[in-house]
């Protein structure tokens, strides 16, 4: 007997395929998110403390309530959103794992839940695996708007859930104020829930500010707001993050999480609560970004490749359209293998893989990494690709 898959189209991870053949190639990589460059020491002295002092077994289901106490004052402080951290907070393995949490809590069999492509690879997935339709709305180079007409035409009585992503991977796209309050009003008139997904928060960048889900009062019964510590502290390794959402959605996200991993690991959770008391920790993480990001930039000018505006995130779309007809996969494989350089196909981010002859670089790393890189994509023969 054959095993029938349940997602028959899902392959490995581009960001695991992608980083796999850097590695086998010895390229640089700034392909699949992560920071190349150390972690505060102070954070890790703390986890080594928290072990040493006997914080190795399970943490409470739901996440060590001292540091859901911090995330409350932090949420509140920064969104203006009074939380209750027993009821409405919960600490995760990862953005990925509330993710899903919050897709399983909501979704019904045939509901339909609309997603923004380009959109993160694991919502879909996520959405079938429940039983749900994922309604794919295509966003369009180079603002990346959200595309209102497309959305209304889409929302029915089975629409259950609309995903959104900002600052946005890959795009480097933000929600703006007036997006976020005409999104609200959609799930409110409609009774639909919104699942925001906010890992990238605090790196934005110009002065603007970040539209969580979680600053707007009529979205409470609504939203599902989903955080990563890996991208606030440079610890993706650590999968680690959490979920926010009033009580009634909260209890049955946790009844997701319970059955998926208990609990995630607690001594990462005792020096998180530690670590938030200063908020240098994490209220200088915007600043820290642009550098990065405007040296890359400025790297960039060096080469024919032409950016794309990125206003957050860690992540910079290039357009190569006027270099070569390369299909993007082809070409991204090709510049890893041959060049040295590993970036990702952007069309793996959209479900019909519309090729819109862009890039993904990610510039979290180091001033070195990233000049390597634009040297490297500066002596390119685009003849050859
Ligand atoms: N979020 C990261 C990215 O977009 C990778 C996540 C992953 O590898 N699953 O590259």
């Amino acid at each position: 007997m054959t095993l029938k898959s349940r997602l028959p189209g899902t392959e490995t991870s581009i960001f695991t395929r992608m980083s796999r053949l850097a590695s086998e190639h010895g390229a640089i990589n700034l392909s699949q998110g992560f920071p190349d460059f150390p972690i505060d020491p102070l954070l890790a002295d703390l986890v080594h403390k928290a072990m040493l002092d006997g914080s190795n077994q399970y943490a409470p289901m739901a996440g060590l309530l001292p540091l859901r106490e911090q995330i409350a004052r932090v949420v509140e402080e920064t969104y203006g959103r009074k939380t209750n951290p027993d009821l409405e907070i919960t600490i995760t393995a990862g953005g990925t794992e509330a993710l899903f949490m919050a897709i399983a809590a909501v979704v019904h069999a045939g509901d339909e839940v609309i997603i923004f492509d380009p959109s993160f690879d694991t919502y879909a997935p996520a959405v079938l695996l429940n039983g749900g339709k994922p309604i794919h709305l295509n966003m369009s180079p180079p603002d990346f708007s959200i595309p209102w007409d497309a959305l209304q035409q889409a929302i029915n009585s089975r629409t259950r859930l609309i995903i959104v992503n900002t600052p946005h991977n890959p795009c480097g796209t933000v929600l703006s104020s007036s997006d976020l309050d005409r999104l609200a009003s959609w799930c409110v008139e409609h009774g639909i829930y919104l699942l925001s997904d906010e890992v990238y928060e605090r790196i934005i960048f110009d002065g603007q500010q970040h539209q969580s889900a979680l600053s707007r009062p009529e979205l409470q019964p609504w939203a599902m707001a989903v955080f990563s510590f890996g991208k606030t502290f440079h610890v993706t390794g650590w999968k680690s993050g959490y979920v926010v959402a009033a009580p009634e959605l909260t209890a049955e996200m946790r009844k997701v999480h319970q059955n998926i991993v208990f609990c995630t690991n607690t001594p990462v959770q005792v020096a998180f609560t530690e670590y938030m008391k200063n908020p240098e920790h994490y209220s200088t993480l915007g600043p820290f970004y642009q550098i990065k990001r405007n040296f890359f930039l400025d790297q960039l000018k060096h080469t024919p490749l032409k950016p794309l505006s990125c206003s957050g995130s860690y992540f910079q779309l290039v357009s190569y359209g006027h270099l070569t007809q390369a299909d993007d996969l082809d070409l991204a494989v090709k510049l890893t293998r041959e060049a040295g350089i590993a970036t990702i196909p952007v069309s793996n981010f959209y479900a019909d893989h519309a090729d819109h002859k862009l890039l993904r670089l990610c510039f979290a790393k180091k001033e070195e990494t990233l000049a390597a890189a634009g040297k490297k994509l500066s002596q390119l023969d685009w003849s050859e690709f």
